[in-house]
Order: C-alpha cells, then sequence, then structure tokens
C-alpha cells in the first residue's frame, strides 16, 4: 500500500479547478494524483493524472497542470497553436499567464508575479 501525502487544501483547490472547467465545458474529466514525475493525460478518455511532486511548487503551477491536461481532455491532443490557445485562454481565468519554452513553462505568472522558472 503506497500513501499518497499531498497538501489538501492545494488538492481542494486542485479539484475546485477541473470542477469549474467541467461544468463550463460540460465535461466529466477526471483526475487522479500520481507518484510518477510527470502527469499524464489520455484525452480521449477524458482522464488524467497529476504528479504529487506538483504540489512542492506554487498553487499557480498546481492550477496550469490541472489547465494543461483539462485542455488535452477537450481534444487537443499535442502542443500546436489551437493548443496554446485555449491552455492560455483558460489560464487567464485564473489570473495565470504563460511564457512558453516550446509546449512547456519557462515561466509562470500569477497576478503579474513570477511565481515558477523553470530551471
Ligand atoms: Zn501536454
Amino acid at each position: 500500500m503506497i500513501t499518497i501525502n499531498v497538501d489538501t487544501n492545494k488538492l481542494e483547490e486542485a479539484k475546485t479547478v477541473l470542477e469549474l472547467l467541467n461544468e463550463q465545458f460540460d465535461e466529466n474529466v477526471k483526475m487522479r494524483i500520481t507518484t510518477a514525475d510527470r502527469g499524464q493525460a489520455v484525452g480521449r478518455e477524458k482522464r488524467f493524472t497529476l504528479p504529487a511532486r506538483a504540489f512542492e511548487r506554487h498553487q499557480a503551477y498546481l492550477i496550469y497542470y490541472v489547465v494543461h491536461e483539462f485542455t488535452h481532455c477537450l481534444g487537443y491532443y499535442d502542443h500546436r497553436e489551437d493548443f496554446k490557445f485555449w491552455e492560455c485562454k483558460l489560464l487567464d481565468k485564473f489570473g495565470i499567464t504563460i511564457e512558453y519554452a516550446r509546449a512547456y513553462p519557462k515561466a509562470l505568472y500569477c497576478n503579474g508575479d513570477k511565481v515558477y522558472s523553470r530551471k
């Protein structure tokens, strides 16, 4: 039996973000936590994993992760411009802007403050 300890408040907020997105798009995307290093979306099955590791970062990073994987579940399976269009649009609802390094963020800003920067 593996126990995963994550910050409960952060988990609740991640769930709330997913609920809001599901409501807005009339979807029923499912999320579960993984001990793997990276999350993964199975877009066609409308489900994704959120890595426990993401909980160690700023809350905005966690929201970014949920939005990123949710966007795949909307049918944008790669990271092309239409994917990025929706990712940015949805992040904006949560006050988050992204500076891209190809597919993933080089930096994330929350209400103007830099809250994540890739090493
Ligand atoms: Zn992706």
